[in-house]
């Protein structure tokens, strides 16, 4: 494994730890994934992200999903994570979770629109409620690739969230902003309700200089 690839998977594993800390995985739950290459490092089926080692990720082959590293089988969710990252050339990072928000949020099937300034800066764009398909199923796959033409994350109705990221921490900072802004959505309506951006608003602070800095430093990270 390549330097770059190993730094990659010891940021991801400790990631998962702390997604399993904050409660959006429990037990073998959710599955992260890196691109190396022609290759990903996808966690093991079975495996919990709460005491991940390398030995909890497998590497198997972008185009065939054939196994080529690692014992045990590939997370059922494989086809996926490759179908993200064949969407995509830059994407070097996946995230599937299972927060409790995401799926309660899910089942009213709305898109979650810009309310909050970091939403704009470190997602960029909204984030789809997709329909449910079973998990695993290369349904599923299909309709990942498809949200992600347009989306950097989408949630899976009655499943969870999916996020992308070119590094380990931009899809870690994403996955946790959604559950966040979820949260906010369900303290919004007691106190009267979200107030959405304006369009005008948005296009502002996506171009801003000071947005701009903070979305190159989370791209500077690993
Ligand atoms: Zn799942």
């Amino acid at each position: 494994m390549k330097a770059n690839s190993r730094r990659m998977l010891n940021n991801l594993i400790s990631a998962g730890k702390k997604l399993a800390e904050k409660g959006v995985v429990v037990g073998p739950g959710g599955n992260l994934s890196i691109r190396a290459g022609e290759t990903i490092f996808i966690k093991k089926s079975g495996a919990c992200m709460e005491d991940g080692t390398a030995a909890s990720y497998i590497e198997v082959e972008l185009d065939s999903r054939k196994v080529v590293g690692g014992t045990g089988r590939p997370s059922c969710e494989t086809p996926m994570h490759t179908a993200c990252y064949k969407a995509r050339p830059e994407i070097k990072c996946v995230m599937h979770t299972h927060g409790p928000y995401s799926i309660a949020y899910s089942m009213q099937k709305k898109p979650l629109k810009f309310f909050f300034p970091d939403h704009v800066t470190v997602i960029g764009t909204e984030v789809p409620v997709i329909n449910f398909e079973y998990p695993s199923s290369e349904e599923l796959a299909g309709r990942a690739k498809a949200a992600l033409k347009k989306h950097n994350a989408f949630i899976l109705q009655n499943h969870g969230l999916v996020t992308v990221g070119e590094n380990v921490d931009e899809a870690y900072y994403r996955t946790l902003l959604v559950e966040m802004m979820i949260k906010t959505t369900f303290i919004a309506k007691a106190f009267g309700g979200i107030k959405l951006f304006k369009p005008g608003q948005v296009a502002e602070m996506d171009v801003s200089a000071e947005g701009a800095y903070r979305k190159e430093m989370v791209k500077k990270r690993r």
